[in-house]
């Protein structure tokens, strides 16, 4: 299995280039934050108690994501790997990571980040608001998400950079652009 973390701030363009990089390479995407907004789209007992956690751009708590989390892994049992968009986000969702891949025989073989400023975030993610009306895409939020990634999710840069897996990319150019280098760090361990 070839399993990628795609990693960087929120508005880096992970979504967009995970999707790029799962249909090129055959591989299962997994978005923590696509998983928890459809809880709460669909009303269900997660979706009610982390619908106002999303909205104020702090982070769902470990334990209650892990299940969904392995959930969406089992659906594509017999993947030839993964892209995981948005997770991990934590030291502790680190730990249940590595513990799922250990469960499904394999390992993270590579983390990607997206390098972008915090400036070009917010006018990114104003942006979305108006094409997509995300509730946690105002000004405010978005602060707010900046600050939680630098506190709780940046650390995570150190743990893989010592595993000798992490590549950090320019985030900022055209999609196309951006994908090219992308493909051109995974391709050099394919
Ligand atoms: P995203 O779409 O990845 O920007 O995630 C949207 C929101 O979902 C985040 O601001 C968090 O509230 C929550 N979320 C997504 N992934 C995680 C995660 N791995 N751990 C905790 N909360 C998460």
């Amino acid at each position: 299995m070839f399993n990628v973390i795609m990693f960087g701030p929120p508005g880096s363009g992970k979504g967009t280039q995970s999707i790029m990089v799962a249909e090129k390479y055959g591989l299962s995407h997994i978005s923590t934050g696509d998983l928890l907004r459809s809880e709460v789209k669909n009303g269900t007992e997660l979706g009610l108690r982390v619908k106002s956690i999303l909205e104020s751009g702090e982070l769902v708590p470990d334990e209650l994501l892990i299940d969904i989390f392995k959930s969406a892994m089992e659906k594509h049992a017999g993947t030839k790997g993964f892209v995981f968009d948005g997770f991990p986000r934590t030291i502790p969702q680190v730990h249940d990571l590595d513990q799922a891949m250990a469960e499904a025989k394999s390992s993270i073989s590579l983390v990607i980040c997206l390098d972008v400023d915090d400036e070009e975030i917010i006018s990114r993610l104003l942006k979305r608001a108006e094409i997509q009306g995300r509730k946690d895409d105002t000004e405010e939020v978005i602060r707010n998400r900046l600050s939680v990634y630098q506190e709780q999710t940046a650390p995570l840069i150190d743990f893989y950079k010592e595993q000798q897996k992490y590549v950090c990319v320019d985030g900022v150019g055209s999609i196309d652009d951006i994908f090219s280098l992308i493909c051109g760090a995974i391709n050099r361990l394919i």
